[in-house]
């Protein structure tokens, strides 16, 4: 077995994702040789203690990170500078700092001046996920075959990069490199507007009057089941990512906007051809997924 890519990995929050890396981690061995875990509640910890999926489970988010030479952030984006003006202080020199969120140009906002000397940022979001969250959410097998964007800092360690890297292509995942902005305005159009849209649309059909209501969850088995899968998300990482991509969202929101009023205009008037031409471009696109393997 190739040596482990980190003598002590911390995991400072173990949900979907944090739990995903200690499960891959756990079941290959050549990621971490001692995986720690910390997160804010007491019954986190203690449900983390009975899947067993940790070496070490921690309630003090300082003593986790001591002797760390990996630490990777698992936790909402909203709560990164409170999170690393805890484990500034007991981070080890040397060590990579990473994370998995969902958002990058908040988190180098957030974390870079906060960032002790000699320990190395290296930003990165894997682009995989479901709608579940918590330890028991978590999968081995979530990051295989998906993308993981990492998004270094100018100046950025080649040797911490590659550590970061390393570990996610031992997760499985196929790597990327993007810079903040880039990331940013790339997630706002696959993941975050999708996200806005499913949970406005749901809560569209929620306004209906009750006996519309009805009917809707009834003969839901059609479009608008997918959407709930999706707006079934969880409340305060779909907050902070929103707050945390907000010029991103925003801007192509308005594209979005734009684009379903002249399609709902080509409704109002009769132009068939407008939304032929804009159904085909669906279905292109589902194509396109299909064939990279990413549907
Ligand atoms: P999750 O399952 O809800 O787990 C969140 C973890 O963060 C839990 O350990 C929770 O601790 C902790 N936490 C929550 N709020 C906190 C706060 N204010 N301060 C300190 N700790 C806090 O979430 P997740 O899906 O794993 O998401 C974690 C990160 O991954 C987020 O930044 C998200 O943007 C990113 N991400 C998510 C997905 C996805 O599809 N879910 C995909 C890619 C990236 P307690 O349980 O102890 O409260």
């Amino acid at each position: 077995m190739a040596e482990p890519v980190f003598e002590r990995l911390c995991l400072v929050g173990i949900g979907l994702i944090g739990s995903s890396i200690a499960r891959v981690a756990r079941k290959r061995g050549d990621i971490a040789r001692t995986i720690v875990a910390t997160t804010r509640r007491r019954e986190t910890l203690a449900r983390v203690r009975e899947l067993g999926i940790v070496d070490v489970v921690e309630d003090d988010i300082g003593r986790a990170v001591e002797g760390c030479d990996g630490v990777i952030l698992c936790v909402p984006v909203g709560a990164y500078a409170a999170v690393m003006a805890e484990i500034a202080p007991h981070l080890a020199p040397g060590c990579v700092l990473s994370d998995v969120g969902s958002t990058k140009g908040s988190v180098v906002r957030d974390l870079s001046p906060l960032v002790p000397p000699g320990v190395h940022l290296v930003p990165a979001h894997p682009m995989a996920g479901t709608e579940h969250s918590g330890p028991d959410a978590g999968f081995a097998e979530l990051f295989e075959g998906r993308y993981c964007i990492v998004t270094p800092l100018p100046g950025s360690d080649p040797v911490a990069v590659e550590k970061v890297r390393e570990m996610w292509r031992r997760c499985g995942s196929m790597i990327e490199t993007l810079d903040p902005a880039t990331h940013d305005r790339v997630v706002a159009i696959v993941s975050h507007l999708p996200h806005l849209i499913a949970f406005t649309i749901c809560g569209t059909a929620d306004d209906l009057a009750e006996e519309t209501k009805e009917a809707v969850l009834k003969f839901a088995a059609s479009g608008f089941r997918d959407f709930t899968r999706i707006a079934a998300s969880d409340v305060d990482m779909w907050r902070d990512v929103f707050l945390n991509n907000r010029e991103a969202l925003l801007e192509m929101l308005a594209r979005f906007s734009e684009d379903a009023h002249a399609l709902g205009r080509a409704v109002r008037y009769g132009q068939a051809e407008f939304i032929e031409d804009r159904i085909r471009r669906g279905r292109k696109i589902r194509r396109e997924l299909i064939e990279r393997k990413q549907a």
